[in-house]
Formats: C-alpha cells, sequence, structure tokens
C-alpha cells in the first residue's frame, strides 16, 4: 500500500522533493497544501507541476477515513468510529478506532459563554495491549498501532467535520482515546510534529495532552523531545498492590518507585505541571485512606490531579462512587495541598466518556 501523505512531516518532504530533483520550496509547498487544504486528490494541486503530481499520485496516498458510524451525545459530543482500511479489508473491525469531539464552553464569572471550541479525543492504536481492569478498550485486546498518517488524519478528519480552519488556536488535543501512546511512540511523536509544524494544521504543543499508562522509559525519552506537548500520568492507586491489581503493567514497569522517580526527574517547563489521571472505583480506591497516601505520593511534585469517576461498563464488575466520595476525595487531597479537580463525564449516554471507547457495543442509541 502507499505511504499515507499526511504522515511524512516538513523536512521528509523536503528530502523527497530533493531526491525527485525539484527545488527545496516544493517540499513545503507540498506540506502546507496537503496540512491545510486537505486535497482529496493529487490533480487538486495544480500549483504543481504535472509530473510531480504523477509521481506523488504513485507514492502516496491521500486516503480520507471513512466514517463507520456516528453517535452524538445530548450533550454535543460527537463519536466517530474511523474506517482506516480504504474499504480493502475483509475484516474491518481491525482497522477501525475512534475519535471524539467534544465541545467547549468557557463562561465568565457572570455566566456568558466566552468563547466555544472544542477538545478533540483521539486514538494511537486499535484496541490496547495495557489491559486495565476498568477500561472497556482493554477488552478488545491490541489488533495494531495506528501510524503517523492515521492519527494525523484523525486530527484533519475532526476539523472538517466540525469547520474549524487550521491553524485556529482554540483546538485542544488529548490522547485518551483507544491505545496506549507510549507504546506506539515514534508515531505518536512524528504526528505531534506534523500537527505541530507552523506551515501545518497549526496546533499547540500546550494545548495537546499525551495521556500513558505509566511506560517509565518512554517517559523519560519523552521529556527531551524538542516538541512536547503536555504529560499526564494515569495514576488510578496510591500504592503497588492496588496498582498492579488494577493495571496489570504496573510491576514489569519497575512500580511506583520507578514511575514516581520519573515523574519527579521529569523537566517541566516554567509554570507546567505534570497530571495525574485518577479514576475513582467504589469502595476500591476511593477511601479517605487513599487519598491521604495520594497526597503523600505526590508531595513536593509540581502537580495536579484529575479525579474521574468511574464511566460505567456493562461487562465489568466496578462501581462508580457517589458524587459525594468523590467529593470527599478532592477534599482531602486539597486540605493536603493537591491541587485536585473533578473531571465531568462527557458523552456518557453514547459511551465516549474516558475509558469507554470500544467498537461493538448494542447499547447505544444512534
Ligand atoms: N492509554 C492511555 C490513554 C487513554 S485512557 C492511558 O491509560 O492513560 C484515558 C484515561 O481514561 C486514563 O486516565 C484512564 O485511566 C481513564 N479510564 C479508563 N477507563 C475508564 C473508565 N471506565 N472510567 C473512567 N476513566 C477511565
Ligand atoms: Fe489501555 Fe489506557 Fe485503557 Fe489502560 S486505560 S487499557 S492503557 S486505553
Amino acid at each position: 500500500m502507499p505511504r499515507h501523505a499526511y504522515g511524512m512531516e516538513f523536512d521528509q518532504w523536503q528530502s523527497w522533493v530533493r531526491d525527485a530533483g525539484l527545488p527545496m520550496w516544493r517540499g513545503g509547498q507540498i506540506f502546507s497544501a496537503l496540512q491545510r487544504r486537505r486535497p482529496g486528490a493529487w490533480s487538486e494541486l495544480t500549483e504543481l507541476p504535472r509530473s510531480i503530481r504523477g509521481r506523488l499520485e504513485a507514492a502516496f496516498s491521500l486516503a480520507w477515513p471513512a466514517t463507520a458510524r456516528r453517535h452524538v451525545s445530548r450533550d454535543g459530543t460527537v463519536r466517530y468510529l474511523l474506517d482506516f482500511s480504504g474499504g480493502t479489508a475483509r475484516t474491518p473491525e481491525k482497522n477501525q478506532a475512534e475519535a471524539v469531539y467534544l465541545p467547549d464552553e468557557v463562561f465568565d464569572d457572570a455566566g456568558r459563554a466566552l468563547r466555544q471550541r472544542a477538545t478533540f479525543c483521539i486514538s494511537s492504536q486499535i484496541g490496547c495491549a495495557v489491559n486495565c481492569q476498568f477500561c472497556l478498550t482493554a477488552l478488545l485486546g491490541l489488533e495494531r498501532s495506528l501510524d503517523a498518517g492515521e492519527i494525523v488524519a484523525q486530527v484533519q478528519f475532526l476539523l472538517a467535520a466540525h469547520e474549524i480552519r487550521p491553524g485556529d488556536d482554540r483546538v485542544n488535543l488529548v490522547f485518551m482515546g483507544m491505545g496506549e501512546p507510549f507504546l506506539n511512540y515514534d508515531a505518536v511523536l512524528r504526528a505531534v510534529r506534523i500537527l505541530c509544524h507552523p506551515r501545518g494544521a497549526g496546533l499547540a504543543p500546550r494545548r495537546i495532552t499525551i495521556s500513558t499508562s505509566g511506560i517509565v522509559d518512554k517517559i523519560r525519552r519523552y521529556g527531551d523531545e524538542p516538541v512536547r506537548p503536555r504529560l499526564a500520568v494515569s495514576l488510578n492507586a496510591p500504592n503497588d498492590e492496588l496498582r498492579a491489581k488494577l493495571m496489570p503493567l504496573h510491576r514489569g514497569q519497575g512500580g511506583l518507585a520507578a514511575l514516581m522517580a520519573a515523574a519527579r526527574e521529569y523537566p517541566l517547563a516554567a509554570r507546567e505541571r505534570l497530571t495525574f489521571e485518577y479514576v475513582l472505583l467504589a469502595r476500591v480506591n476511593d477511601e479517605i485512606a487513599h487519598a491521604r497516601e495520594l497526597a503523600a505520593l505526590l508531595a513536593g511534585l509540581r502537580a495536579k490531579v484529575n479525579l474521574i469517576a468511574w464511566n460505567a461498563g456493562p461487562e465489568l464488575g466496578w462501581h462508580t462512587p457517589s458524587s459525594a466520595r468523590v467529593t470527599a476525595f478532592q477534599s482531602e487531597l486539597r486540605r493536603h495541598g493537591v491541587a485536585a479537580y473533578i473531571r465531568r463525564p462527557r458523552g456518557q449516554d453514547i459511551f465516549a466518556a474516558c475509558g469507554q471507547l470500544k467498537r461493538h457495543e448494542d447499547a447505544v442509541q444512534t
């Protein structure tokens, strides 16, 4: 299959045009045209000589992901199941991943809407190998990783579907869909460089968050990346025993000692904070004693905690804590000086909330 054109970095286009005997500036021209105009066919790039268009056509695919399903939530969230098979695969479910559009509203103190934009939640893999016991995506296992072109295509698809022009700096992007981004590190980082390039879609690293379940060597490597979005670590438990029970990868990664050492040594930029995510499971990890243990673990770190009450999945046997328990957990963290926020669930009625992305579910109304 030809390589996807969206997955080519700016300097890769420059090398390609040089090898084709063309001036370097043609590389930037191709990159910008792709990321800003999203042509459906190479013939649309009439600014290029016809002979180059023919060579591009032979070497690169411009295939657009097909919408296999689309669900719209009461709260405006739209969840897409995107098909990357180009219509060729016999088993489409092996080539489908989800991308979610979450409209944001920012209000002033008087309750007036100040501005409205969106968060895009995208996938890095089809399924996931990490097997967290509270996550619906885990039930799929890992089908495959997405390549950089497929990751970029999700963002371009959402920009187009919601008529947001490339370069609109109010778009936030989170790698919190299907998959573990740091188990597909190279493709994810390449996609980030493409999306953040000033001649491309114009996203800003400070408006992108990569969420990891805790792949320790990649957290360390990520700290040194020249283009580095924000980092969120899914902690979910304040001690080794509980974390190993909820997240089977935990011990193989060296336990909390290794994870917290990487977090403490992470080179934060000025005013940057690490984010820790903590899914609250009733009577499992949501006791006040757990909040105290968590506060001690995070003491001295420039960090904040996002608390997410577990979003139910019918196949999984956990329980969602009451809002009183969630608030009590937050208050205990705050009492110990930890910045803690409660994440409002979005798109719950269409299973688009955190950890609910999964292809096959009959309960959903479209
Ligand atoms: N694989 C990455 C990113 C995707 S999951 C990671 O685990 O960080 C995004 C977030 O959703 C993670 O913090 C995860 O802990 C959380 N999550 C998973 N299942 C959930 C569920 N059923 N309810 C609430 N949050 C969940
Ligand atoms: Fe994978 Fe994240 Fe789900 Fe764990 S929570 S199974 S790492 S997607």
